[in-house]
């Protein structure tokens, strides 16, 4: 935009995409839209976890191939959350908000790693803070809502899906950097891991023939986590006042402390 830009407004609560150095070199300031986005992004966490557990996608897929005939006990079975263990990296606004719709699931014990023990966002679930290595090695379903930081950056690698379980199921609704996608595809087609849920990869879109797409146990959206209609118009006219506000001068109703 030039040396004339002096507002940037993000409809997202994520900001990895900006170049936050120069941006805070030439003073510009930026507007972003947390919080009106969490429900949406936690409820379509909830049901990419319940597809990848469950098998959802492949099931459908049978019943339009002519793969369901006589019942058979063990077919199409997968994962429930009833007595489980869910360890959720970064207990922020989405984490907390998946923890809150998970529990009455029946989830015995929940996890959590961050930067540090936050016990005001983990109280309400009973969740204890433990190492990324803990996290992995105990959960049965493993949730990511992080933000993408260079801390994150490649977090969940081979050593992480070496240390779960072969019955555990991974989910990411963070930002796709923050998983080894090649790491993740090794984990899931040598049966190291049982399952996985994406909303987001690397890069996006995922091309067509990436051998991720080839795995009956990897489910994969479009990055949708925010996409409710209502959310989205919710997320529009927040950008739109956080622009206007940063164009006169005034304190944006959501400005991104740089
Ligand atoms: P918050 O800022 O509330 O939460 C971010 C969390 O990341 C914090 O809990 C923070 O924990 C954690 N975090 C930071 N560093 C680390 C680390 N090294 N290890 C583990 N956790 C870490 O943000 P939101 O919950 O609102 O959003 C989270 C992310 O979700 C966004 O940044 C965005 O990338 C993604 N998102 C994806 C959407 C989608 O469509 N799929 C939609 C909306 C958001 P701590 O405080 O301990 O550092």
């Amino acid at each position: 935009a030039g040396p004339g830009l002096k507002v940037i407004s993000t409809l997202s609560v994520g900001f990895d995409h900006l170049a936050l150095d120069e941006i805070k070199k030439r003073g510009i300031r930026v507007g972003y839209t947390p919080d009106v986005l969490t429900d949406a992004t936690a409820e379509l966490s909830v049901a990419l976890l319940l597809s990848a557990a469950r098998r959802l996608p492949e099931a459908a897929e049978q019943v339009k191939r002519g793969g369901w005939t006589t019942w058979k006990p063990e077919w199409m079975c997968g994962y429930g959350l009833s007595d489980s263990t869910v360890g959720i990296i970064g207990l922020g606004r989405i984490g907390q908000a998946v923890a809150r719709r998970l529990k009455p699931f029946g989830v015995r014990k929940f996890l959590y790693t961050g930067s540090g023990p936050k016990p005001e966002n983990a109280a309400e679930f009973g969740a204890e803070f433990v190492p990324l290595a803990r996290l992995a090695e105990e959960s049965d379903f493993v949730v990511v809502t992080c933000a993408l930081t260079p801390a994150t950056q490649g977090m969940c690698n081979k050593d992480f899906f070496g240390r779960m379980k072969k019955t555990s199921v991974f989910v990411n609704t963070s930002r796709g950097p923050v998983v080894n996608q090649e790491d993740l595809y090794q984990a899931l087609a040598h049966g190291q891991i049982a399952a996985a849920g994406l909303d987001v990869t690397t890069p996006e879109p995922l091309p067509t023939d990436h051998p991720l797409l080839t795995l009956k146990n990897c489910v994969i959206l479009p990055h949708i986590g925010s996409a409710t209609y209502a959310t989205r118009s919710t997320m529009a006219v927040l950008a739109a006042k956080n622009l206007l506000a940063g164009l006169r001068g005034e304190p944006m109703p959501h400005e991104l402390k740089l």
